[in-house]
């Protein structure tokens, strides 16, 4: 079965690796369903989230109180 693994990051995007199963590699094809593994969480924003250093704006996302008013 192929599998699909996530990476988590801390801005809640996930980063998809695809995964073939050893018998199909070589041919461009892939099981249905495709198995989602979760492989890690990241320990940083992801790329298309972080900021170049001379970005004159940088922009956080403080973890909010759990008793938030929303
Ligand atoms: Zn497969
Ligand atoms: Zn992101």
């Amino acid at each position: 079965m192929c599998t699909s693994y996530y990476i988590k990051y801390t801005c809640q995007c996930k980063e998809m690796e695809f995964v073939q199963c050893e018998e199909r590699q070589g041919t461009n094809v892939r099981c249905t369903p495709v198995t989602k593994r979760h492989r890690k969480d990241a320990q940083n924003f992801c790329e298309s989230h972080l900021v170049y250093s001379n970005t004159p704006r940088t922009y956080i996302t403080e973890p909010k109180p759990q008793d938030a008013e929303q």
